[in-house]
C-alpha cells in the first residue's frame, strides 16, 4: 500500500535520513561495515586478478576481463560502497543504469550477488549487523504495501534473532544485483505483498509508489457501500469494500496509485488491494456498529463526555477505535488506513 516510511524532506542529508528512519549512526557504520568487509579481499590486486582468472574458465569472463577487473577494482574502494548502500532512491535509478554495462550477462549477475549478497545479509548468524537488525531499527510494525499484516522484529536475550518481516527489493536483485542491499532498495514488507503478489515483477518509480517517497495519503481512501441488509449491522455480507479514487486521471500520481488499466501497473492494482481487502468486511461491520452508537449521542454530549473523562477527542478515537489518528501512525497497526479513512468520512466528529 505504499505508506511512508519516511518523511524525506528535500535538502535533509543522509544522514539525517537515517536517523529519521530510526538507523543510529553507529549501526549505520555497522551496517557498511558488513559490505566494506567482503570487499576487502579485493582490495589486493592479486586478489582481483584470482577472483578473475577462477572464473576465467568461462568465456565469458574472459572476454571480458579488462571490464571484469575494472568494475571490481571500483566496487572495492570504500566511497564506492557507501555510495550504492547509500544511495537516495532517485541516485538508485543512476547507479542502476551505470552498472549496467552491456557486457553484463547472467554470470556477471552471479557475481555481484556474491559481492553484494543479501543471503548472508538475511542470514541469522551474520554478525555484527543482518536484516534483523535493520527491520528492528527501522520499527515499521505493519507491511507498507497492505497494510494489513504484522512485521514487527523480534530479537531476543543474547541477540538471538527471532522474527522479521521479509525485505521486498524495490529494484530486483536479478535486475539490479549491485542495489541488492541499498538501504532505500530494502522494503520491509509481508510475504503475501513481497512473495505472492510482486514477486519477480519488475517495478518502477513512474508505474510505482516507493514507500519511502509517497503513500496513498488522501489520494486514495478507503471506503463502503451498503449491498445487503441483513438484521445483524455487523454481519460482513452487508458491505463491499472499494477503493475511492480522489485523484485526476492526469495528475502523475494517479498512474503510480491505481494504474493505468494495464496489470500489475499501480500500487492498488499490483496488491490487489481491493480484492484482498474484501475479507476485511467484518471490521467494516464492526465500525459501522460503533459508528451507529455514537451517532445516537448528540455532538455536544460526546465533546462534554470526552472532557469528563479528561482525554483528547484523539485519545477517545485511539481507544474507542483501537486505531491512530495520525497517517505517519498507520505502519503500527494493521488496518489503520481502512478504519481511518471510514470513520474520518462517517464519523468526523471524533477525529476533528
Ligand atoms: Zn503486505
Amino acid at each position: 500500500m505504499a505508506f511512508r516510511i519516511i518523511d524525506k524532506q528535500a535538502g535533509v542529508s543522509i544522514d539525517d535520513i537515517v536517523k529519521l528512519g530510526g538507523m543510529h549512526i553507529s549501526t549505520k557504520k555497522a551496517y557498511l561495515k558488513l559490505l566494506v568487509k567482503n570487499p576487502k579481499a579485493f582490495r589486493k590486486k592479486d586478489n582481483i586478478s584470482r577472483l578473475v582468472l577462477k572464473n576465467s574458465i568461462l568465456p565469458h569472463f574472459y572476454v571480458n576481463r579488462a571490464g571484469y577487473i575494472a568494475l571490481l577494482e571500483e566496487l572495492s574502494i570504500e566511497v564506492t560502497l557507501k555510495k550504492l548502500i547509500l544511495a537516495e532512491v532517485d541516485d538508485m535509478l543512476t547507479l542502476k543504469r551505470y552498472y549496467s554495462r552491456t557486457w553484463f550477462n547472467i554470470e556477471t549477475v552471479k557475481l555481484l550477488k556474491t559481492i553484494f549478497s543479501y543471503e548472508d545479509f538475511a542470514d541469522k548468524k551474520t554478525v555484527p549487523f543482518n536484516a534483523y537488525h535493520l527491520s528492528s531499527l527501522l520499527n515499521v510494525n505493519v507491511c507498507v504495501y497492505c497494510n494489513r499484516i504484522y512485521t514487527n522484529t523480534v530479537i531476543g536475550s543474547g541477540n538471538s534473532c527471532i522474527i522479521r518481516p521479509t525485505f521486498d527489493h524495490f529494484f530486483s536483485q536479478s535486475s539490479a544485483p549491485i542495489l541488492a542491499l541499498s538501504f532505500y532498495n530494502l522494503i520491509p514488507s509481508c510475504t503475501f505483498c513481497n512473495s505472492n503478489l510482486k514477486g519477480a515483477k519488475e517495478v518502477n518509480l513512474v508505474d510505482h509508489l516507493h514507500p519511502y517517497l509517497e503513500g496513498f495519503g488522501n489520494d486514495a481512501q478507503f471506503d463502503y457501500i451498503q449491498v445487503a441488509y441483513h438484521q445483524d449491522r455487523s454481519d460482513p455480507r452487508n458491505y463491499f469494500i472499494y477503493i475511492r479514487k480522489n485523484l485526476n486521471t492526469t495528475h502523475p500520481k494517479y498512474k503510480r496509485v491505481f494504474g493505468d488499466g494495464k496489470d500489475d501497473v499501480g500500487n492498488v492494482e499490483l496488491f490487489k488491494l481491493e480484492e484482498v481487502y474484501k475479507s476485511h468486511a467484518d471490521v467494516v461491520g464492526e465500525l459501522v456498529v460503533k459508528m451507529d452508537k455514537l451517532s445516537s449521542i448528540h455532538s455536544d454530549n460526546i465533546v462534554k463526555m470526552v472532557a469528563s473523562i479528561g482525554a483528547s477527542r484523539q485519545d477517545f478515537y485511539r481507544y474507542y477505535f483501537s486505531n491512530y489518528p495520525e497517517a505517519k501512525d498507520f505502519i503500527k497497526r494493521p488496518l489503520a488506513k481502512l478504519t481511518n479513512d471510514i470513520v474520518a468520512k462517517y464519523c468526523p466528529l471524533v477525529l476533528e
